[in-house]
C-alpha cells in the first residue's frame, strides 16, 4: 500500500489511472480505524479496480466545545489495517493542503441538515459537505463509499451529489456492530468499562423500537418516549431520539412503511449516535 499526502501527486496518479480505464473507489474517513471502515474498505476493494482510503481529521466539522483536539490519531496503526486488507492507496492530506490559506468555498449541506444532528452540532454538516466535496475533487472517484451509522452523513452527501450532478455514485454500506450490538466507532475508545458496558443501551434500545413497531404501534410519540424510558438509566443525556422519513428525515407523528429511529446520547463525556430503519 502507498502512502500519498500531496493532493498533486495524487491528482498525477489518479489521470494515469484513468487514462488506463480503472475503476477507481474511494473510502473517507477520519482514522484510527475498526472494523466498521474495513467493511468499507473491503466492498470497495470488490466493485472497483484501485481503492484510495484517505485519512483526514476534519476540523470544520467539528464544534468548538467538540473533540477535534483529542479525536484518536494513529497513521502507524491505520496503515497496517489497510495493508492487511490489501487497500492500493492511502491519502493523508494536510490541514493545509485541504484548507489553504484564505479558503472560503464552503458547501451548503442543504436542507437535510435541518433535522436530527444539525441544530445540536450547528456547522456540522457544512463541514462535511464541505470536506467531502474537497476530497472528491482531489481522488475524482468512481464510487464512494459511506456507513448507515452516520446516516445523516450519507444522505447530505446523496443530495450533494445529485445538486452538483457529481458523477460518482454513492453506495451505501450497513452498520457494523460489537458482539453486544454496540455499532463501532473511533469513539468507543473514550469510554471507561463501565461506560462501555452502559453504552449497549443505544442499540437496545432500538431493538425496544423495533419490538413495539412490530407489535403494532404506531404513534411515534408513544415509541420515543419508550426508548427513552429505556436510555434513561444508562446515559447521562438524552441528545435526542427520534423517528423520520428514511429519505427526507423529515420527524413523523405515526409509523407508515419504513421510519428511520435515530438517537444521540452522551455517555458520561462521549457522544455516541446509532439509527435502525424498521419497515413494518
Ligand atoms: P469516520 O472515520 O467516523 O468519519 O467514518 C468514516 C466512514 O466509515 C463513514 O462513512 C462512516 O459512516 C463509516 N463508518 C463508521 N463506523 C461504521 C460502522 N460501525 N459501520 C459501518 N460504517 C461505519
Amino acid at each position: 500500500m502507498k502512502l500519498i499526502q500531496s493532493p498533486s501527486k495524487l491528482n498525477r496518479l489518479v489521470h494515469q489511472l484513468k487514462r488506463k480505464g480503472r475503476r477507481i473507489g474511494f473510502v473517507p474517513t477520519m482514522g484510527y480505524l475498526h472494523k466498521g471502515h474495513l467493511a468499507l474498505v473491503k466492498r470497495a476493494l470488490k466493485e472497483n479496480d484501485v481503492v484510495i482510503v484517505s485519512i483526514f481529521v476534519n476540523p470544520t466539522q467539528f464544534g468548538p466545545k467538540e473533540d477535534f483536539k483529542r479525536y484518536p490519531r494513529n497513521l502507524k496503526r491505520d496503515q497496517k489495517f489497510l495493508k492487511q486488507v490489501h487497500t492500493d492507496y492511502l491519502f493523508a492530506p494536510t490541514r493545509r493542503s485541504v484548507y489553504p490559506k484564505g479558503f472560503r468555498e464552503f458547501v451548503s449541506p442543504g436542507p437535510l441538515a435541518k433535522y436530527l444532528c444539525g441544530p445540536k452540532r450547528p456547522g456540522h454538516f457544512q463541514g462535511v459537505a464541505t470536506v467531502v466535496n474537497r476530497l472528491f475533487q482531489m481522488v475524482a472517484p468512481d464510487s464512494a463509499y459511506f456507513g448507515e451509522k452516520d446516516y445523516q452523513q450519507l444522505r447530505v452527501i446523496q443530495e450533494m451529489v445529485r445538486r452538483f450532478r457529481l458523477p460518482i455514485a454513492i453506495k451505501r454500506c450497513p452498520i457494523v456492530r460489537e458482539r453486544d450490538g454496540l455499532a463501532m466507532s473511533s469513539r468507543n475508545r473514550y469510554l471507561s468499562t463501565k461506560e462501555r458496558i452502559q453504552a449497549r443501551a443505544l442499540y437496545q434500545s432500538l431493538l425496544k423500537a423495533h419490538k413495539l413497531i412490530k407489535g403494532g404501534e404506531r404513534d411515534a410519540g408513544r415509541i420515543k418516549r419508550e426508548v427513552r424510558k429505556f436510555l434513561k438509566p444508562y446515559v447521562t443525556k438524552i441528545d435526542y431520539v427520534e423517528i423520520s422519513n428514511p429519505s427526507t428525515l423529515v420527524l413523523v407523528k405515526r409509523v407508515k412503511g419504513s421510519v428511520l429511529v435515530t438517537l444521540a446520547c452522551f455517555i458520561g463525556t462521549t457522544r455516541l449516535i446509532d439509527n435502525k430503519i424498521i419497515k413494518v
